[in-house]
């Protein structure tokens, strides 16, 4: 055989070459949602070292949800919310542009309290725990659930001037990492939802982020009217279905028409999956 026809049987084919970019892309996603988790924690176990220094942001400095409650704030009564960190601000700006211009990959790539997730939903297949299948019709509605809790977070921050949500949010109680130094300071509300997430997202994957977590919600609505969507190929599409299997937010992908759900959070394990040539 020529050196010439052995470079030819070498070369990947195009479906090859696909199957190996997206491969690419998913190790990309998973090393970034651990490289954002890294710095949380650093900058937790930072702030629980030096809790009195001021010199190193609470896990809080760095939720671009704090950024939302202080604008409605603002808005609605003319003032802001107090201790509001500016990098909350910044941030917030951030993804609300981004998410305009490129949906919603901050839920799927950088959010820590999705990693934790997908974590505990791989921890409970590798255990052997029931996944539980919640109907779609249940499922639909408990989604409202979103914009329950946002709407709630909104009346108290407007009402109290203050970060309302923090002594609730599962993100403070898990990546602030009191549990871990100062446990007796946690609020009791905290704990639970805490406790919540992490049992609840090993049954059902992405729990939190389906039905309760009021910036999912937000970057959701936003997510509408973004330019860049997963857009099924209805053409090359053989309806097998394949493509709803391994949806961490239970969206079903095989009957996108042909943007799928705002619920989307940009993973790409139903590009992934997908056997067709022409998706
Ligand atoms: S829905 Fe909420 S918790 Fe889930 S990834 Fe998005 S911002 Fe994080
Ligand atoms: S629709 Fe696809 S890209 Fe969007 S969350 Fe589901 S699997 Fe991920």
């Amino acid at each position: 055989m020529s050196i010439d026809e052995r470079a030819v049987r070498r070369r990947p084919t195009k479906a090859q070459q696909r199957k190996g970019r997206i491969r690419n892309t998913l190790l990309a996603r998973r090393l970034t949602q651990l490289g954002f988790a890294v710095v949380i924690i650093v900058a937790a176990v930072r702030h629980q070292l030096e809790p009195t220094a001021g010199t190193s942001a609470s896990v809080d400095a760095l939720c671009p949800f704090g950024a939302m409650e202080t604008l409605i704030t603002w808005l609605t009564t003319g003032t802001l919310i107090s201790r509001i960190h500016p990098s909350n601000l910044v941030l917030g700006g951030a993804l609300l542009i981004a998410t305009l211009l490129a949906g919603n990959p901050f839920c799927g790539w950088i959010c820590p309290l999705g990693s934790v997730q997908d974590l505990l939903w791989r921890l409970g297949r590798w255990l052997h725990l029931p996944e539980l299948k919640v109907p779609t019709r249940l499922d639909k509605q408990l989604r409202w659930g979103r914009y329950v809790v946002l709407a709630l977070v909104i009346c108290f921050s407007v009402s109290t001037a203050k970060l309302w949500f923090a002594d609730y949010d599962p993100y403070l109680a898990i990546l602030g990492l009191d549990w871990l130094f100062n446990p007796g300071g946690m609020a009791v509300a905290g704990i639970i939802t805490a406790a919540v997430v992490l049992v609840g997202s090993s049954l059902v994957n992405r729990l939190w982020c389906r039905y309760l977590c009021p910036l999912g919600g937000v970057l959701s609505v936003l997510s509408r009217f973004s330019f860049l969507r997963i857009r099924r190929n209805e053409n090359a599409c053989t309806d097998c279905t394949l493509c709803d299997r391994p949806c961490p937010v239970g969206l079903q992908v095989s009957t996108a028409a042909p943007a799928v759900s705002a619920d989307c959070i940009g993973c790409l394990d139903c590009v992934a999956t997908c056997p067709s040539k022409g998706r």
